[in-house]
């Protein structure tokens, strides 16, 4: 789990991405499916999607698409307890904004619940299924070990009729939650513990939020999943690792049942560290208020990624950059972050925004001028276009871009030194101006008027470029800055991993200033502040039309890799 990916450059021919595209060619070959590829995609709606459950819909739905098949969404709701609609709408939503369009396959494993009983009642009446009383403790302490053998229940050789009737008595409600249990009958001393008589139905006094009072009898994963599969006639049933030691019995019911039989394959999970990816820990930082919800920039879910600026495009780009693999692994979230880069230095429109404000007032500047200068929307495409940016007397600078001790190396500037203006002019320090505690609060600078860029005739030449933003017309914003939710690689493995949330995981900066073009900037709009990295307009912290930005992902890789 401590290995590194490294980026996998996939094949040059769409059908061989992976190991599954292999198996795929294969069944086309043999027409073993007739020439079908269906696919599906089965979340359980217990908990917003993150960005491993987007690795699975993009596997799955690429599959779909390149061999010219289907995709189905279908939800997993078996059970009750902790499944809600405020999940099922989520779901739906990130899968579409993923662009895995699934038509209008939408299904609900609930749906298939009549269906299910019936062919629960088909394998009583083989004698491969019974009604068992034992309690939970005690199935599993009957269960055995990986060495020993377990041992039968003494309710595994009632009569079918017995079984019938007692089934059907469960499912009416006349039992109590956990008085029974319908098990298949398959074999007690199996190497493989899924096979010792697994549970297929369990007892549930709960009401369905699909299905309502109807049933009280809810279907284990084990023996729901594989008729989902067979119901809607998947070709390729593609899920992850841990469910490798599940395939016998999934094989096993539909060999019973004689049902179309899809093939179930795995894959290794997406692991990305400095996070944590269950839906039980996510649930838990949203319900104990480590983070604000679901879609908290700082989450991995899709919904938090999305409002943190990420596109789609980009987390496609990474999950397909780290390809498919059978075994387990971390993968580094740099390798996230160089995704949406990429993708965003060509789309992002170029701006100026002032983090930390401080002052400059260029004495020789005409006091009521403002002066319209020309910047590049976006270098990497020139079809993006200009845009004016006004200059005047009075602007302000980033702090950090000034130092009256300056290290060796230090570019920006410093008291008698010169600096250029980003698409403006080259100025000197004159003066820096204290107040009572020492600290420097205001600067006061002079401007060479032939040194104006593109146009000025001056060939003065200066080490650094600095960002800017004009006092009059800038517009006041709220900044949000990330860092990565917890403090170490990998706290999942740790029985305290909330001890290591990053304290500073966000940073409020609520003093920017960011120049005016971006007023009217719109909810999701991608834009790079120069020198400060790739922003998104927020969609839920704006208040008043007060404009809020998260930033995305730094410029630049600040944090390497051990090796
Ligand atoms: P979690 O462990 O986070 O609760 P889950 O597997 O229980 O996730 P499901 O809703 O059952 O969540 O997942 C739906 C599908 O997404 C399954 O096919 C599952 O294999 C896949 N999936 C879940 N997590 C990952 C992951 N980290 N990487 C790749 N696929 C995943
Ligand atoms: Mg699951």
């Amino acid at each position: 789990m401590n290995e590194l990916h490294n980026m996998e450059i996939s094949s040059a021919s769409p059908k061989k991405k992976n190991f599954i595209y292999e198996i795929i060619d294969d069944d086309l070959q043999t027409n073993k499916w007739k020439g079908d590829v269906h696919t599906r995609f089965p979340p359980e709606p217990n908990g917003y999607l993150h960005i491993g459950h987007a690795k699975s819909i993009f596997l799955n739905y690429g599959i779909s698409e390149d061999f010219h098949g289907k995709f189905n969404l279908r939800f997993d709701d078996t059970n009750p307890s902790k499944e809600e609609q405020e999940y099922v709408d989520s779901i739906i939503e990130d899968v579409k904004w993923l662009g895995a369009d699934f038509e209008k396959r939408i299904f609900f494993a609930s749906d298939y619940f009549d269906q299910m009983y019936q062919l629960a009642v088909e394998l009583i009446k083989k004698g491969k299924a019974y009604v068992c009383d034992l309690n939970g403790d005690e199935i599993r302490s009957s269960r055995g070990t990986l060495t020993e053998p377990g041992k039968e229940s003494p309710f595994r050789n009632r009569s079918i009729e017995e079984n019938l009737n007692l089934f059907q008595r469960m499912r009416t409600g006349e039992f109590r939650d956990g008085e029974k249990t319908l098990r298949a009958k398959i074999d007690m001393a199996s190497p493989n513990i899924n096979l010792r008589d697994p549970i297929m139905y369990r007892i549930v006094h709960e009401e369905h939020q699909r299905q309502g009072k109807k049933w009280c009898i809810y279907p284990t994963y084990d023996w729901a999943h594989g008729l989902e599969d067979s119901i809607e006639k998947i070709t390729h049933s593609i899920c992850t690792l841990e469910f490798e030691n599940h395939r016998p019995l999934y094989d096993w019911f539909l060999n019973e049942l004689g049902m179309h039989h899809p093939q179930q394959i795995e894959f290794a999970r997406l692991n990305l560290n400095y996070t944590v990816m269950s839906k039980r820990k996510l649930l838990q930082l949203v319900k104990d208020n480590y983070v604000d919800d679901w879609d908290d920039p700082r989450m991995p879910t899709i919904s938090g990624l999305r409002r943190r600026g990420y596109t789609s495009e980009a987390l496609k780009d990474f999950t397909e950059s780290i390809g498919v693999a059978k075994r387990d692994a971390m993968t580094d979230i740099s390798l996230l972050e160089f995704s949406i880069r990429n993708d965003l230095n060509k789309r992002a429109q170029r701006a100026m925004a002032v983090l930390r404000p401080l002052k400059i007032v260029i004495t020789n500047y005409p006091e009521d001028q403002v002066e319209e200068l020309e910047a590049v929307n976006n270098p990497e495409d020139a079809s993006m276009g200009k845009r004016v940016l006004p200059f005047s007397r009075e602007i302000f600078i980033e702090q950090t871009d000034f130092m009256e001790n300056p290290p060796k190396g230090f570019h920006r500037l410093i008291p008698g030194g010169e600096v250029r203006l980003r698409y403006a002019y080259i100025i000197r320090c004159d003066e820096a101006i204290k107040n009572e505690t020492g600290e420097v609060v205001e600067l006061y600078c002079s401007f060479y008027p032939d040194t104006k860029s593109g146009t000025g005739t001056s060939t003065k030449k200066v080490k650094g470029t600095i960002h800017w933003v004009s006092a009059s017309q800038a517009v006041s914003v709220e900044v949000r800055l990330y860092e990565r939710l917890f403090t170490i690689e990998n706290p999942a493995s740790d029985e305290n991993w909330l001890s290591f949330l990053n304290p500073n995981s966000v940073e409020i900066i609520t003093g920017a200033l960011v120049e005016p073009s971006l007023s009217k900037a719109k909810i999701g709009e991608h834009i790079q502040f120069e020198r400060n990295g790739y922003f998104c307009v927020d969609s839920k912290y704006a208040i008043n039309e007060r404009l809020v930005f998260n930033r995305t992902v730094t410029l630049k890789d600040s944090w390497r890799p051990k090796k």
